[in-house]
C-alpha cells in the first residue's frame, strides 16, 4: 500500500527526509515538473534533483539545492558564449543534466530517467514526475509572461504577478502509476510546498486531481505558511496578490476542502483555529496543530511520524 507525498522542491524535501527514514521503499513522491526547463541544451529538473539529492544525502546544506563541494566553472566559462548566464548550474551538477538530457535523446521517459538517477544514488523510494510531458508554469507580470525559472532567479521573485498558468498541464498525461499509486495508497500527504507553483502544476495534470479528492478522507496537507509568511521563498507574496490572505487557511481556500479532510497548522497559528468557525468551508476540514517548522532532522523527524501516526 504505502504512502503517497505530492512534492515540490526546498519545503517538501525537508519533510521528505522525515519521510522516507521512517517508510523507505514504501515512500512515492509525486514531483512537479512545472520548474523544468532548458538551458544551454539541458533539460534540468529542479524539484526532482533538489528531492533526490536531498535523500541521497549530497544536497549542499546550506542552499538547499545543488550539490554540495560545489564549483561554477562550467557556468562562468559558458558566459564566453552566451549572453545569459543567470542559472546557476553547479559543474558536478552539470553531469546530471548532462545524463538526463543524454538518455532522454536516447527515447527514455523523465520517468525512467528519474528513476535511474534515483537508483544509481542508492534510493530505495519511488520518485515520480508528475507526467513524463510538459508541462510549464507561466507567471504572469509587468515583466511580461515569465517562465518559473525567469521569475525565480533571474528576477529574484520581484516583480508582481497577475495570473499562473500551467501551460501544456491540459493536454499532459499522468506517469504511468501515478493514479494507481495514488488509488491505492495508506495515505496521501501533501508536502509543504509552495501551493500555486509547485502542487498545483501536479494537481493541473488531468486526473491527479480527482484522484486525490477520491481519496480526500486520507489526505493530510501540512501549511506551508507560518505566522503570515512563507519560511522560504515567493508563497506570501503570490498569494497576496493574488488576492487569497497570507496563512493557512487561505491556503485551504487555494486548494479548496474537496481535497483533503485533514490540515496541518503550525502550532504558532494556534489563534486562527480557536477563532475559526466550523462553516468557514464548504467541506468539513480537520485541522490538526503541530510544530512544522523543520530547522534539523530530528523536527523532519518529528513532523513525518505525526504525519503517519495521525488517525484518519
Ligand atoms: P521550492 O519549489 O524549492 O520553492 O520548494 P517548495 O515549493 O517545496 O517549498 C516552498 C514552500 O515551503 C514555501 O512556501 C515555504 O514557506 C515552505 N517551507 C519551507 N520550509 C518549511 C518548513 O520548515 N516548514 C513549513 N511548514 N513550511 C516550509
Amino acid at each position: 500500500m504505502g504512502i503517497v507525498a505530492l512534492a515540490g522542491g526546498i519545503g517538501a524535501a525537508k519533510l521528505l527526509e522525515g519521510l522516507y527514514a521512517e517508510l523507505g521503499e514504501d515512500l512515492t513522491i509525486i514531483v512537479n515538473v512545472g520548474d523544468d526547463d532548458t538551458f544551454f541544451g539541458l533539460k534540468v529538473s529542479p524539484d526532482l534533483d533538489i528531492i533526490t539529492y536531498t535523500l541521497g544525502g549530497i544536497i549542499d546544506p546550506a542552499r538547499r539545492w545543488g550539490l554540495a563541494d560545489e564549483t561554477f566553472k562550467c557556468i562562468a566559462a559558458l558566459g564566453t558564449y552566451y549572453p545569459e548566464t543567470w542559472f546557476n548550474l553547479g559543474d558536478k551538477d552539470l553531469a546530471t543534466h548532462i545524463f538526463r538530457t543524454d538518455r532522454l535523446n536516447q527515447g527514455k521517459s523523465l520517468a525512467e530517467v528519474s528513476h535511474e538517477i534515483a537508483h544509481k544514488l542508492g534510493l530505495s523510494c519511488t520518485i515520480l514526475p508528475a507526467t513524463n510531458d510538459i508541462v510549464q508554469t507561466k507567471l504572469y507580470t509587468s515583466q511580461g509572461v515569465l517562465d518559473f525559472e525567469e521569475y525565480f532567479v533571474k528576477f529574484r521573485a520581484g516583480v508582481p504577478v497577475t495570473k499562473i498558468d500551467y501551460r501544456g498541464a491540459a493536454d499532459a498525461v499522468p506517469t504511468p502509476g501515478v493514479l494507481e499509486t495514488i488509488a491505492r495508497a495508506e495515505r496521501v500527504i501533501i508536502c509543504p510546498s509552495n501551493p500555486m507553483l509547485s502542487i498545483a502544476p501536479i494537481l493541473a495534470v488531468p486526473g491527479i486531481r480527482a484522484a486525490v479528492a477520491a481519496r480526500r478522507d486520507t489526505t493530510i496537507a501540512v501549511t506551508p505558511i507560518i505566522q503570515g509568511d512563507a519560511v522560504k521563498g515567493p508563497t506570501a507574496h503570490l498569494f497576496r496578490e493574488l488576492g487569497y490572505d497570507v496563512n493557512p487557511l487561505g491556503v485551504v481556500d487555494y486548494y479548496g476542502a474537496d481535497l483533503f479532510a485533514h490540515f496541518v497548522v503550525d502550532a504558532r497559528d494556534e489563534d486562527l483555529l480557536l477563532e475559526l468557525s466550523p462553516d468557514r468551508f464548504p467541506l468539513p476540514v480537520n485541522f490538526t496543530m503541530f510544530d512544522t517548522l523543520m530547522v534539523d532532522f530530528g523536527k523532519r523527524l518529528e513532523l513525518a511520524k505525526y504525519l503517519l501516526q495521525y488517525p484518519i
